[in-house]
């Protein structure tokens, strides 16, 4: 089909402001079979780049190259970044691909540009299943309804990190976030507009918490964020800070203006601790939290201890 093959060219490098003419080329049709069969091997975008850009400089000399998704949120580097460069937006009649750019400080010659643009045709298919096995990918890892991670991204981080601090002996933390009297939310405005503040509150913890692809929803109203390489001091920090800026969002309804509290429970990681024991330590934090009035951030006794060690 060819439809696979076109891509459109942004704009000629950066000290050629002249159209992009074809010039006939001479390639080397075994290189092209090769590349063709490399970008087969995976469904990952980075690596996918990698490949395409090791293959490109057996052809011609290329410093970096920068790929970006805007709506899927993708932004990636290879190599260094350089003066000239040439764009092109990876467009078909079926589907936008994104937008790559290949730099080096040597300007491109109009037949390398007609080179590249050539083996550009190699990337689409590839390109394409990559992007979709990305999606599929993060419908699977998160929670359609605040943009979090799920409780399978959870799973997999928590066991991960522990693995980190347990090989780097480093600090880490668990932070638990539950909504106050959520229910009476849904009760006095809505399932809808409790879904709303669900999103509200999400998007805040994951902007006030460093590491924004560490905050999971792991029950209707509750969150936890994962908080590698920090200890319970700055865990509660942080926690504070989701906490206040929790208190802070306005959000509005009709000619008012709804507030929420949440209530958060920290727990500091132990060596040897299973991620079953730093949790349940989370939850009776959380649990005193609630007990203690809400709208607060209460610590497991065991990382006390180890706050007044
Ligand atoms: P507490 O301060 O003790 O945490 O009180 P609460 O009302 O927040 O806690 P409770 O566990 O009694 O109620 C949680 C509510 O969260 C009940 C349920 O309807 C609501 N909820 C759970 N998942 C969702 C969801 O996806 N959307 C909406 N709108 N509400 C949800
Ligand atoms: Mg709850
Ligand atoms: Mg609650």
């Amino acid at each position: 089909m060819q439809e696979s093959n076109q891509v459109t060219p942004l704009r000629s490098n950066l000290s050629n402001k002249r159209t992009l003419t074809r010039i006939a080329i001479q390639e080397d049709p075994d290189l092209r079979h090769k590349l063709v069969h490399a970008l087969q091997t995976t469904l990952d975008v980075q690596t996918l780049l990698d490949i395409f850009i090791k293959y490109l400089n057996q052809q011609l000399p290329i410093g970096g190259l920068s790929y970006r998704h805007p709506t899927r949120g993708i932004h990636l580097s290879l190599g260094q970044d350089n003066r000239h460069h040439c764009d092109y937006r990876l467009i078909t009649p079926r589907d936008d691909l994104g937008e790559i750019r290949f730099n080096r400080a040597k300007r491109f010659s109009e037949a390398e540009m007609a080179r590249i643009e050539s083996l550009l045709g190699t990337l689409i298919h590839p390109l394409r299943n990559a992007l979709q096995y990305h999606d599929a990918l993060k419908a699977a890892l998160h929670d359609a309804l605040t943009g979090t991670g799920n409780r399978v991204a959870m799973d997999t981080a928590i066991r991960r990190e522990l693995q980190l601090a347990e090989r780097y002996q480093q600090p880490l933390s668990l932070m638990m976030v539950d909504l106050d009297y959520f229910k009476q939310i849904n009760d006095r405005y809505g399932h809808a507009v409790g879904d709303e503040v669900l999103h509200e509150v999400a998007q805040t913890i994951m902007q006030v918490a460093r590491a924004t692809d560490m905050t999971f929803r792991y029950g209707g109203e509750e969150f936890m964020v994962v908080l590698s390489n920090t200890d319970v001091r700055g865990a509660e920090i942080i926690a504070e800070r989701v906490r206040e800026a929790i208190v802070l969002l306005d959000i509005q309804q009709g000619d008012h203006c709804l507030k929420v509290t949440a209530s958060l429970g920290l727990a500091q990681w132990q060596p040897k601790m299973s991620a079953k024991a730093l949790f349940e330590q989370a939850d009776k934090a959380l649990y005193r939290a609630k007990h203690q009035g809400r709208n607060r951030v209460a610590t497991n006794d065991n990382a006390s201890a180890v706050m007044g060690a």
